[in-house]
Protein backbone atom coordinates (compact mmCIF):
# COMPACT_ATOMS: atom_id res chain seq x y z
CA UNK A 1 0.00 0.00 0.00
CA UNK A 2 1.45 3.46 -0.89
CA UNK A 3 -1.56 5.26 0.47
CA UNK A 4 -0.45 8.28 2.61
CA UNK A 5 2.99 8.69 0.09
CA UNK A 6 4.26 11.82 -1.29
CA UNK A 7 5.14 12.19 -4.60
CA UNK A 8 9.15 12.53 -4.85
CA UNK A 9 8.38 15.27 -6.92
CA UNK A 10 6.30 17.35 -5.25
CA UNK A 11 8.20 16.33 -1.87
CA UNK A 12 11.01 18.97 -4.23
CA UNK A 13 8.43 21.73 -5.23
CA UNK A 14 8.53 25.10 -3.22
CA UNK A 15 5.16 25.99 -1.73
CA UNK A 16 4.71 28.83 -4.18
CA UNK A 17 5.13 26.10 -7.16
CA UNK A 18 2.62 23.86 -5.35
CA UNK A 19 0.34 26.73 -5.44
CA UNK A 20 0.82 27.26 -9.09
CA UNK A 21 0.08 23.35 -10.26
CA UNK A 22 -3.16 23.93 -7.88
CA UNK A 23 -4.13 26.93 -10.41
CA UNK A 24 -4.03 29.53 -7.78
CA UNK A 25 -2.18 32.33 -7.62
CA UNK A 26 0.36 32.71 -5.43
CA UNK A 27 0.57 36.52 -5.08
CA UNK A 28 -2.88 36.47 -3.99
CA UNK A 29 -2.63 33.35 -1.91
CA UNK A 30 0.54 34.38 0.33
CA UNK A 31 -0.39 38.19 0.26
CA UNK A 32 2.96 38.76 -1.85
CA UNK A 33 3.24 40.86 -5.48
CA UNK A 34 4.62 39.03 -8.03
CA UNK A 35 8.07 40.56 -8.78
CA UNK A 36 7.92 42.84 -5.77
CA UNK A 37 11.41 44.12 -5.20
CA UNK A 38 10.70 44.46 -0.98
CA UNK A 39 8.26 41.18 -0.75
CA UNK A 40 11.35 39.82 -2.18
CA UNK A 41 13.54 41.67 0.50
CA UNK A 42 10.78 40.58 3.20
CA UNK A 43 11.07 37.06 1.87
CA UNK A 44 14.60 37.05 1.94
CA UNK A 45 14.99 35.70 -1.54
CA UNK A 46 17.40 39.02 -2.09
CA UNK A 47 19.72 40.21 0.69
CA UNK A 48 18.99 42.99 2.87
CA UNK A 49 20.46 44.36 5.89
CA UNK A 50 17.66 43.56 8.74
CA UNK A 51 17.63 46.06 11.81
CA UNK A 52 14.05 44.89 13.55
CA UNK A 53 11.58 42.21 12.23
CA UNK A 54 8.02 40.61 13.95
CA UNK A 55 4.89 39.44 12.48
CA UNK A 56 4.11 42.28 10.63
CA UNK A 57 6.59 44.12 9.46
CA UNK A 58 10.33 44.02 8.68
CA UNK A 59 12.79 46.97 8.87
CA UNK A 60 16.34 47.09 7.08
CA UNK A 61 18.91 49.70 5.76
CA UNK A 62 18.13 51.81 2.75
CA UNK A 63 20.95 51.00 -0.01
CA UNK A 64 21.39 54.35 -1.30
CA UNK A 65 21.44 56.27 2.44
CA UNK A 66 20.18 60.28 2.22
CA UNK A 67 21.02 60.46 6.40
CA UNK A 68 23.68 58.64 8.47
CA UNK A 69 20.38 56.71 9.62
CA UNK A 70 18.23 55.42 6.94
CA UNK A 71 16.47 52.45 7.25
CA UNK A 72 13.27 50.94 5.78
CA UNK A 73 10.37 49.86 7.49
CA UNK A 74 7.53 47.68 5.36
CA UNK A 75 4.57 45.38 6.29
CA UNK A 76 5.37 41.72 5.52
CA UNK A 77 2.13 42.02 3.76
CA UNK A 78 2.05 43.78 0.12
CA UNK A 79 0.22 46.99 -0.45
CA UNK A 80 1.42 49.19 -3.31
CA UNK A 81 1.25 52.55 -1.10
CA UNK A 82 -0.27 53.92 1.48
CA UNK A 83 -3.26 55.26 -0.83
CA UNK A 84 -4.45 51.16 -0.73
CA UNK A 85 -4.44 51.02 3.07
CA UNK A 86 -7.96 50.73 3.90
CA UNK A 87 -9.18 51.16 7.03
CA UNK A 88 -8.64 47.71 7.98
CA UNK A 89 -5.16 48.48 7.69
CA UNK A 90 -5.74 51.06 10.54
CA UNK A 91 -3.76 48.46 13.41
CA UNK A 92 -0.97 47.74 10.74
CA UNK A 93 -0.23 51.65 9.98
CA UNK A 94 -0.04 52.01 13.87
CA UNK A 95 2.33 49.03 13.85
CA UNK A 96 4.56 50.43 11.62
CA UNK A 97 4.70 53.83 13.00
CA UNK A 98 5.65 52.22 16.47
CA UNK A 99 8.43 50.13 14.88
CA UNK A 100 9.77 53.31 13.20
CA UNK A 101 9.34 54.97 16.28
CA UNK A 102 11.34 52.19 18.28
CA UNK A 103 14.24 51.80 15.67
CA UNK A 104 14.64 55.61 16.23
CA UNK A 105 15.08 55.05 20.36
CA UNK A 106 17.27 51.90 19.40
CA UNK A 107 19.48 54.26 17.31
CA UNK A 108 20.06 57.06 19.66
CA UNK A 109 17.74 59.74 17.55
CA UNK A 110 17.12 61.28 20.23
CA UNK A 111 17.63 64.84 18.82
CA UNK A 112 15.48 63.49 16.16
CA UNK A 113 14.26 61.65 13.30
CA UNK A 114 12.19 62.14 10.63
CA UNK A 115 9.70 59.42 8.90
CA UNK A 116 9.01 59.95 5.12
CA UNK A 117 6.50 57.28 3.40
CA UNK A 118 6.58 58.70 -0.11
CA UNK A 119 3.81 57.64 -2.40
CA UNK A 120 2.46 57.85 -5.44
CA UNK A 121 4.67 59.25 -8.52
CA UNK A 122 3.77 62.96 -7.28
CA UNK A 123 5.00 62.22 -4.03
CA UNK A 124 8.30 60.18 -5.52
CA UNK A 125 7.60 56.68 -4.68
CA UNK A 126 10.02 54.46 -6.45
CA UNK A 127 9.45 51.06 -5.00
CA UNK A 128 5.59 49.70 -4.86
CA UNK A 129 5.49 48.50 -1.74
CA UNK A 130 4.17 50.41 1.36
CA UNK A 131 7.13 51.59 3.35
CA UNK A 132 8.19 54.33 6.00
CA UNK A 133 11.76 56.00 5.87
CA UNK A 134 13.34 56.35 8.95
CA UNK A 135 16.00 59.40 8.66
CA UNK A 136 18.19 60.35 11.25
CA UNK A 137 21.89 61.22 12.53
CA UNK A 138 21.66 64.67 10.85
CA UNK A 139 19.75 67.88 10.83
CA UNK A 140 17.26 67.40 7.66
CA UNK A 141 16.02 70.42 6.03
CA UNK A 142 12.85 71.50 5.12
CA UNK A 143 10.75 71.78 2.79
CA UNK A 144 11.79 68.85 1.03
CA UNK A 145 12.69 68.96 -3.03
P1 LIG B 1 10.88 55.40 -2.46
O1 LIG B 1 11.59 56.26 -3.47
O2 LIG B 1 10.20 56.19 -1.38
O3 LIG B 1 9.96 54.41 -3.15
O4 LIG B 1 11.99 54.59 -1.71
C1 LIG B 1 12.55 53.42 -2.19
C2 LIG B 1 13.85 53.24 -1.44
O5 LIG B 1 14.25 51.92 -1.62
C3 LIG B 1 14.98 54.14 -1.94
O6 LIG B 1 15.44 54.97 -0.87
C4 LIG B 1 16.05 53.14 -2.38
O7 LIG B 1 17.35 53.56 -2.07
C5 LIG B 1 15.65 51.90 -1.59
N1 LIG B 1 16.09 50.64 -2.19
C6 LIG B 1 15.96 50.24 -3.47
N2 LIG B 1 16.43 49.00 -3.63
C7 LIG B 1 16.85 48.60 -2.40
C8 LIG B 1 17.45 47.40 -1.91
N3 LIG B 1 17.71 46.35 -2.70
N4 LIG B 1 17.79 47.33 -0.59
C9 LIG B 1 17.54 48.38 0.21
N5 LIG B 1 16.97 49.53 -0.19
C10 LIG B 1 16.63 49.64 -1.48
ZN1 LIG C 1 5.61 43.82 -2.21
Amino acid sequence: MQSGRIEPQAQHRSPLARLETMGLDPGVYTGHAMGCLFCKIVDKQIPSTAVYEDELAYAFADINPKAPVHILIVPREHFDSLSEAGKDEQELLGHLLWAAAEIAREKNLANGYRIVVNTGADGGQTVDHLHLHLLGGRALTWPPG
